[in-house]
């Protein structure tokens, strides 16, 4: 008998992690964090036990899909991780982040509780560097590369491709015997968007019978992305014209490449004024190394740029200020500088001292280009905030506000019908990864458009294939 029991993103965006059992082995696919409002259900045991899993099929380097492996790792899982090798080397990068602000945000809680005399109460990190670097020297990763189809164990297979989601991401088809017959499943991980600045489309699957899909942005359609290029360009203009500075608060992965990718076209264009670009982020300086060393893997026109300059994303105007010395120095220029800082929602991270230094001035420009979640300072500024709260200081909204929608790294409604719509022999589809009343929409719009019925899934949930 094979079963698929859903331990996250179900309902909701975050959290990614199923378990699908075929007879006697247990394969995980992803094992993400729960972000936002649901962030306590880290702490909760995941309801399966991590050492009786087999092998772990991660999707994508997102923290909603990789942010439990080190606590996985922690609780006795030692088969094995299979990742494509820039999912893997991307995987790092975010969890060593995110278990550093963790043990971060533990010590402030700790001192805090410690003079209240409470510290006993307080629950520890979820993991912390060091089961990182566990996760990644004590386990076995396998690197699949995409359209190579590979034996898991006797009697299943899968092949990895291309989900054109963020550099790496992958859709898994995975394929079984039961009772001497052969059955496909499909897991979606995250799917991308098409005609982007830096990733290939998303790949056609032909055939499954039964799919997990995400449904992120299942009740909406993106406005097309050359009329988002537009609104960028004509903010970085006019206000660089007027002799102001941009900031860009970004996420460090995928945003961060298509933004540099965008810049560099403009300067070859002639589109950009004279500037400078900082992009103000050690961890999206490395991520960009791992797309820099995977540029194969990019769109025809990064691979152009590598034949061009010998490099995918620079060009004159662009600095990487990688030091806290180098990012200080930033705060000297008066104007003509954009910069790229995190964190993308700003709730920390170096955009904070670039607002403290440039917000409160009129001739400055704030450019949202990613999604703000409710009770961030991006949410606050974005909602037209007159002031903010930075260190401790009150500081004024003076520099105009833009918020720029259509860089998604998901495809739309639209695009997840049309991926759908290519699948013979699609018998089951089951909804993950998309917010309760947006699943609704889309399984309505599904029957109507491809006379297909779906299943909502619902946490904890053990489907019978
Ligand atoms: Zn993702
Ligand atoms: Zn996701």
């Amino acid at each position: 008998m094979a079963t698929v029991h859903s331990y996250g993103a179900t309902q909701e965006v975050t959290g990614s992690c199923h378990l699908l059992q075929i007879g006697d082995v247990k394969i995980l696919i992803d094992c993400g964090m729960f972000q936002g409002e649901e962030e306590e259900m880290n702490e909760k045991p995941f309801g399966f036990d991590a050492k009786e899993i087999d092998y772990l099929l991660v999707t994508h380097a997102h923290l909603d899909h990789v942010g439990r492996i080190p606590r996985l790792v922690k609780e006795g899982f030692g088969g094995k991780i299979y990742a494509t090798a820039a999912t893997m080397e991307l995987a790092e990068i975010i969890l060593l982040d995110s278990a550093k602000i963790m043990s971060e945000d533990f010590q402030t809680k700790y001192r805090k509780a410690l003079r209240k005399g409470r510290e006993t109460k307080l629950s520890k990190p979820l993991y912390e560097p060091l089961d990182v670097d566990k996760t990644f020297k004590m386990i076995e990763w396998i690197n699949p590369e995409y359209d190579v189809y590979y034996e898991l164990c006797e009697g299943v297979s899968f092949i990895y491709r291309n989900a054109g989601h963020i550099l790496g991401s992958a859709f898994i088809e995975l394929s079984y015997m039961e009772d001497e017959d052969s059955h496909t499943i499909v897991f979606s991980g995250d799917i991308g968007n098409n005609n982007q600045l830096v990733l290939p489309d998303l790949q056609k699957c032909s055939k499954t019978e039964a799919l997990y899909v995400e449904t992120t942005y299942g009740d909406r359609e993106h406005q097309p992305i050359s009329l988002t290029i537009e609104e960028f360009k004509d903010v970085i203009v006019k206000t660089l014209d007027s002799h102001g500075n941009v900031l860009i608060p970004s996420f460090a992965v995928e945003r961060t490449q298509e933004l540099l990718c965008l810049l560099r076209e403009m300067y070859k264009s002639g589109e950009l004024p004279k500037c400078k670009v900082f992009l103000d982020s050690p961890m999206a300086t490395r991520a960009t190394a791992v797309y820099r060393n995977y540029a194969q893997e990019l769109t025809k026109q990064c691979q152009e740029n590598v034949k061009e300059d010998g490099t995918v994303f620079n060009f004159n105007s662009l600095v990487y200020t990688e030091t806290p010395e180098a990012s200080k120095g930033i705060n000297d220029i008066k104007s003509k500088a954009i910069i790229i800082a995190g964190s993308g929602m700003c709730n920390g991270g170096r955009i904070t001292h670039h607002f403290k230094h440039r917000i409160w001035d009129k001739k400055n420009a704030v450019v949202f280009v990613g999604f703000q979640a409710e009770g961030t300072l991006g949410r606050e500024i974005v909602e037209g905030a007159q002031w903010i709260n930075v260190f401790g200081e009150d500081i004024i909204v003076k520099a105009s506000i833009h918020t720029i929608n259509g860089f998604s790294a998901h495809a739309d409604q639209d695009g997840i019908i049309k991926w759908i719509s290519n699948m013979k022999e699609l018998k089951k589809v089951f909804l993950v990864h998309g917010e309760k009343e947006t699943q609704k929409i889309f399984k309505k719009v599904l029957k109507e458009k491809l006379q297909l019925d779906a299943h909502i899934v619902a946490y904890g949930e053990k489907i019978i294939l």
